[in-house]
C-alpha cells in the first residue's frame, strides 16, 4: 500500500541526512517535495497543509542534539508528525462493556464488511477466548445471510439462525436476546450495504443502532478508494456515529491517502486493517509501525531518540548537581527557558526531574507562555557574563541597559530577576534538610 510514497520519501531524505549542515532553504525544498509526495499519495489537502506546517514549525525551532545531523533531525520530526497524523497510540477494539458486548459493522457494499465480521469474530474467539455470535442484518441481498452463515461454518463461530421475513431491527433484537440467553460475550452485527450512501441506508443504520445500543460501531472502508473512503467515513460518522474505522485491502497497491487522512479528517481512530482475503488477515492499526513503514527510516528515528534521551539526561544530571550546591545562576535559568520553549512549555528539564513540579507551577502561575520564554532568554543574553553569574550587581543603570539591549522594559527585567530569585530560593530550600532525599535521587 505505501510503497510508492515510501520510495519517494526515502529519496527526499537520503540526500538530506548525509549533509552536515542544512540551510533553511534545504529544509524548505525538502518540505515542498514531501508535500508533493503526500498530495500524489492522495492525502487530503487540508491534512497535507497541516502536516507540512507542523513539520516546518518544529524544524525551525528544533535544537540539533549532539551526534546527529540536522537532516536526521528533520527525519525524526517528519516521523513524529506522521505518527500524530495517524493517531499516535493504537486504539484496539474495545470490549469494555457489560456482556453481551455489541459490535455493529457498517459500510458500503463490497467494502469487506462481512469478511471483516468473520475475521474479527474469529480473532476474538481465538485470541481473547470470547464466545461470539454473528448475525447478518442484510435482508436485501438474498445471499448475504447465507454468506455469513458459511463464514461461521468455516471459522467455527456461531451464527444466529436465519428466520425469513424479519426486519433488520427484529434480527438485531433477536441476536441480542439470543446472546443473553446463550451466555455469549460478544454479538457481531453485520449490516446491509449499498453501492453508495443514501438516506434510507442511513436511517436503517440509525434504527439498528438505537435498538441494539452497540458498544462499537466500526465503519469498514476500502482503502483502495482513497478520498472516497474518507468522505464516506465522514458521512457515516455525522449521521450514524462511528467509534472506529477498519481499513480493508491494505494489501492492495493503493496510494495510501485514505489511511493517511482518515484519522485527521474524521477524528475517529483507525482500529483495524484488513491485509488479505484469508480469515487471519486482520491486524491492529499501529500508527507508529505504519509511520515506520512509510518513512522506512526506523534506524535514524531511533538514533535521534537515543541521542536526545542521553543529552537530556546529561543536562538534567549536571543541573541537579549545581542545584545541590545551591548554585543556580541566570545562565542556568536561560537554559531552562530554552528547554521549556522547545518542548512547548511543558515538562522540559524540570518536568523530567522529580520535585521540580512546584517550580514549574511558579512559572506557569506567573502567566508565562512560550513567547515569554524567548523574551526572557533575550533579556538574559543582553547581560554580561559577570552579571549572569552575579545577578546582585544589577543596579538601575545596568537594568536600563539590559532592557534597551533586549527590547524590553525595566519592569520586565525586574520580573525576570524576581522569578530567578524565587526559583533559586526554592532550590535552596529543597537542597536543605527536607529535600535531601529527593535531591540525592535527582543527582543519582
Ligand atoms: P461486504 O459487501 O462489505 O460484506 O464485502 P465482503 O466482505 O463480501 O468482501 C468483498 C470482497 O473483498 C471479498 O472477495 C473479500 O474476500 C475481499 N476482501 C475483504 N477484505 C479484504 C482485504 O483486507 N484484502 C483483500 N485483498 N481482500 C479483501
Amino acid at each position: 500500500m505505501f510503497e510508492s510514497l515510501s520510495d519517494r520519501l526515502s529519496g527526499i531524505f537520503d540526500g538530506l541526512t548525509r549533509r552536515g549542515a542544512l540551510s533553511d532553504k534545504d529544509v524548505g525544498t525538502a518540505l515542498r517535495e514531501v508535500r508533493r509526495a503526500l498530495i500524489e499519495a492522495d492525502v487530503a489537502l487540508e491534512v497535507v497543509r497541516q502536516f507540512t506546517e507542523a513539520v516546518r514549525e518544529k524544524a525551525v525551532g528544533a535544537e540539533v542534539v549532539k551526534s546527529v545531523t540536522p537532516g536526521q533531525m528533520v527525519v525524526k520530526i517528519v516521523h513524529d508528525e506522521l505518527v500524530a497524523m495517524l493517531g499516535e497510540e493504537a486504539e484496539p477494539v474495545s470490549l469494555n462493556a457489560p456482556s453481551p458486548v455489541c459490535i455493529m459493522m457498517v459500510g458500503l457494499q463490497g467494502s469487506g464488511k462481512t469478511t471483516t465480521t468473520g475475521k474479527l469474530s474469529l480473532r476474538l474467539r481465538e485470541k481473547q477466548n470470547k464466545k461470539v455470535l454473528m448475525a447478518s442484518l442484510d435482508v436485501r441481498r438474498p445471499a448475504a445471510q447465507e454468506q455469513l452463515r458459511q463464514l461461521g461454518e468455516q471459522t467455527g463461530v456461531e451464527t444466529l439462525p436465519i428466520v425469513e421475513g424479519q426486519s433488520p431491527v427484529q434480527i438485531a433484537n433477536r441476536a441480542m436476546q439470543a446472546a443473553k440467553l446463550g451466555g455469549f460475550d460478544v454479538v457481531m452485527l453485520d449490516t446491509a450495504g449499498r453501492t453508495h450512501i443514501d438516506e434510507p441506508l442511513m436511517a436503517e443504520m440509525a434504527e439498528i443502532r438505537d435498538a441494539a445500543d452497540p458498544h462499537e460501531i466500526l465503519l469498514v472502508a476500502d482503502s483502495l478508494t482513497g478520498q472516497d473512503a474518507v468522505n464516506l467515513a465522514e458521512s457515516f460518522n455525522k449521521r450514524v456515529g462511528v467509534t472506529g474505522i477498519v481499513l480493508t485491502r491494505i494489501d492492495g497497491d493503493g496510494r495510501g491517502g485514505a489511511a493517511l487522512s482518515m484519522r485527521a479528517v474524521t477524528g475517529k481512530p483507525i482500529k483495524l486493517m484488513g491485509t488479505g482475503e484469508k480469515m487471519d488477515a486482520l491486524e491492529d492499526f499501529h500508527p507508529k509501525r505504519i509511520a515506520d513503514r512509510i518513512l522506512g527510516m526506523g534506524d535514524i528515528v531511533s538514533l535521534v531518540e537515543k541521542a536526545s534521551e542521553t543529552i537530556d539526561a546529561e543536562q538534567a544530571e549536571a543541573m541537579a548537581k549545581k542545584m545541590q550546591k545551591g548554585l543556580f545562576d541566570l545562565d542556568d535559568l536561560s537554559q531552562q527557558l530554552g528547554q521549556m520553549a522547545n518542548m512547548g512549555g511543558m515538562g522540559g528539564l524540570m518536568g523530567m526531574m522529580p520535585g521540580m513540579k512546584k517550580m514549574k507551577q511558579a512559572i506557569d502561575g506567573a502567566g508565562i507562555d512560550d513567547s515569554v520564554f524567548k523574551k526572557q532568554q533575550a533579556i538574559i543574553s543582553s547581560m554580561t557574563r559577570h552579571e549572569r553569574k552575579n545577578p546582585k550587581v544589577l543596579n538601575a543603570s545596568r537594568k536600563k541597559r539590559i532592557a534597551a539591549g533586549s527590547g524590553s522594559s525595566v519592569q520586565q527585567v525586574n520580573q525576570l530577576l524576581k522569578m530567578h530569585r524565587q526559583m533559586a530560593d526554592m532550590m535552596k530550600a529543597m537542597s536543605g534538610k527536607k529535600g535531601k532525599g529527593m535531591m540525592g535521587k535527582m543527582a543519582a
